[in-house]
């Protein structure tokens, strides 16, 4: 059974299709996954009163009904650091098509995996995991495995990656928690489960991972 307040924030985003990022990291943080904190803002004050509570550096993110993929549109701004940035961020935004609102996040650190699912007519939904960030296209290291899955086939889907050493620590990276890794990765796949008759995919690109944690970062999730 999927908790009230996920429902009504489906209910809320079926006349776009889709679920905007601010909300779809709700769900996940309603889920028990760990997101970066965060708020949205619509004018200048409020963006600053958001800011001065999470502090410096943050990420500024558009929302927009209109903009599925954010950086396409310049609207993501990495490392803002301080007020004048944010509102210039906030500035161009506004002029961008659908603007509702400016996200405004915690900035974290960690390596760039991808994890995401497919309603498949036949199978129901099929977890992919895989490494993320500007590689995800040129790599295709991913493996994939219906759900649900289980601890032991969270452990295997990571085993399979070409990259898997990036993971345990590589000529000076730091390891990632990979127990928080599995954990996110079973936890997904449950909550895909439940979501599978509103739902057609979900992407988390990017979750985060590093030595104490791993954090979705963006989340989409596209409904039927
Ligand atoms: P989109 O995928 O819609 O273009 P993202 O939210 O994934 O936008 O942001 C683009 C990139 O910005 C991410 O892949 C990540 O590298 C970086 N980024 C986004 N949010 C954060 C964050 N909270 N902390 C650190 N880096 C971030
Ligand atoms: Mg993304």
């Amino acid at each position: 059974m999927l908790k009230k307040d996920i429902s009504d924030l489906l209910k809320k985003s079926k006349k776009w299709g889709w679920v905007l990022e601010p909300d779809a990291q709700r769900i996940f943080s309603l889920s028990g996954f760990q997101t970066p904190m965060f708020d949205v803002a619509t004018g200048p004050e409020e963006a600053l009163r958001i800011v001065r509570k999470i502090g410096y550096p943050v990420v500024a993110k558009i929302v927009s009904p209109a903009v599925v993929h954010k950086s396409d549109v310049k609207g993501v701004v990495v490392g803002v650091r301080d007020d004048e940035t944010l509102l210039a961020a906030l500035a161009r935004f506004q002029q961008i098509d659908g603007f509702v609102g400016m996200l405004i996040a915690e900035m974290v650190k960690g390596l760039e995996l991808i994890i995401g699912a497919k309603n498949d007519l036949q199978f129901g939904p099929m977890i992919l995991v895989g490494m993320g960030g500007v590689g995800v296209e040129i790599y295709k290291d991913v493996s994939l495995r219906m759900a649900p899955l289980k601890p032991r086939d969270a452990d295997n889907m990571l085993d399979e990656l070409t990259a898997k050493k990036l993971l345990t620590g590589y000529r000076g990276s730091e390891p990632v928690n990979l127990a928080a890794l599995k954990k996110t990765l079973v936890n997904f796949s449950k909550l895909m489960m439940d979501l599978q008759n509103v739902v057609e995919s979900v992407d988390l690109n990017p979750v985060m991972c590093n030595p104490k944690s791993c954090l979705v970062v963006d989340s989409r999730i596209m409904l039927k």
